[in-house]
């Protein structure tokens, strides 16, 4: 039955939870970084899945190991061993230069497990007494809606009438070492999870120095540095990995996530040493889609897509191209900032002129797709895939819709 975008939005109202409000678009098909909706209207999508699609919509490598391995064998839970898991598992510690994986399937189910293990850690080997341990997190951080992300949040939207809250998830300011340095004082500070750009909050980027910081005061005070590269990773921000931007900024602990099966299947993975990793034992965690067999097939294939097609380095110059260009012909009263790294970038609109919704319709209504992030800031994350043409045209799109406001 195919329906009328209108039709489809107001069945979606009808039958569906009102927990998002979409931008008023139907998608109904999409290659690479072009999108259709239901009338046929083709699209640039710049926004990519929440920056999980960095392969790009239906890439055909990915779609075939997932339809070549879902005919042969798609679960089993981890009661058996199956035949892809050591694959994964030899992949991803192999890319990542960590000892141990451990894959759950969203991004927050990774924050929670990272979580989970650093507390552990902080029993078994810091020797935190019982029930005592603290987590540190960044203000403005998100990772995810379970209870213990949004008891780590500071937005109201994200965290009011869902209490009681998690304790001993402890607060600090995102890129300011003084405070981090002042809350490490406590003893019983197992870890700091922090984002090495805050994507949500409006693609922050912290100063150079920052994450060095972190991780040379984590070390001194014997706590875990947990990196969360659920939207930063997998050469979103023109590395592999955003913390490798920083000299000596290795973390103890990385999550990954989105683009991690290319946003064809959802895939996420905690990394560390033996050391930390060590300290879950049987039964002490797990999930019973975590590690099943197509899964790791697609995500072992969506990685090797990223290394084979160049993926980390088109990122980092299309994302020069992008934000150079948008700093040279976008006028300075009506959007006063352009800020990322790779192709993980955002602008700040003066909302005098138009309001970061109604941007986002224009821009839809001139082909490009993206939605507001947070406040005032629009946030462009298109496929890694993306070439310098498609890039122009988006350039050109968001100009032109600035210029008109
Ligand atoms: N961590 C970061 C940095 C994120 O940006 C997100 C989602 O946007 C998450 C974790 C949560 O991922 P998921 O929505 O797959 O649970």
């Amino acid at each position: 039955r195919q329906l009328s975008s209108k039709q489809v939005m107001e069945n979606e109202k009808k039958f569906h939870a009102n927990n998002y409000e979409p931008v008023p678009i139907v998608l109904s098909k999409g290659q690479g970084v072009d999108v259709w909706d239901v009338d046929g209207k083709h699209y640039l999508d710049f926004l990519g899945g929440f920056a999980s699609l960095n392969q790009g919509h239906c890439h055909p490598r990915i779609l075939k190991a997932l339809m070549d391995q879902a005919s042969k064998l798609h679960h089993t839970s981890r009661s058996h061993y199956n035949d892809v898991l050591w694959e994964f598992s030899e992949h991803i510690t192999k890319l990542t230069g960590f000892d141990k994986v451990l894959e759950m399937n969203t991004g927050v189910e990774g924050g929670e497990t990272a979580v989970k293990l650093a507390r552990l850690w902080g029993y078994k080997k810091k020797k935190i007494p019982a029930n005592e341990a603290i987590v540190l997190f960044a203000r403005g951080n998100f990772w995810g809606r379970t209870l213990a992300a949004i008891s780590s949040s500071v937005d109201p939207w994200m965290y009011e009438n869902f209490g009681p809250y998690m304790p001993n998830l402890n607060l600090v300011d995102y890129n300011n070492l003084e405070d981090l340095e002042k809350a490490l004082q406590n003893p019983n500070v197992c870890a700091f999870m922090v984002e090495p750009i805050q994507g949500e909050a409006g693609v922050v980027v912290p100063d150079k120095g920052y994450l060095e910081g972190g991780r040379r005061l984590c070390s001194a005070h014997n706590v875990l540095w947990i990196d969360d590269e659920v939207q930063t990773g997998l050469g979103r921000t023109g590395k592999m990995f955003c913390h490798q931007h920083h000299d000596n900024a290795r973390p103890d602990v990385m999550i990954l996530g989105k683009a991690l099966a290319g946003g064809v299947y959802p895939v996420s993975a905690v990394v560390a040493d033996s050391d930390v990793m060590d300290c879950f034992t049987p039964g002490t965690h797990g999930s019973t889609f975590g590690g099943n067999p197509l899964g790791c097939k697609v995500a072992v294939t969506a990685v090797d897509v990223i290394c084979d097609e160049g993926l980390v380095a088109n990122a980092d110059k299309m994302g020069h191209i992008f934000r150079n260009e948008l700093q040279r012909s976008l006028p300075k009263e009506k959007v006063s900032l352009v800020r990322g790294m790779g192709l993980l970038n955002a602008i700040a609109l003066n909302t005098d002129f138009c309001s970061p919704w109604d941007f986002c319709i224009k821009l839809r209504d001139n082909g490009l797709v993206t939605r507001p992030c947070k406040a005032n800031i629009i946030r462009f994350a298109p496929p890694l895939i993306i070439n310098e043409s498609q890039l122009n045209q988006g350039l050109e799109i968001i100009v032109k819709t600035v210029n008109d406001l």
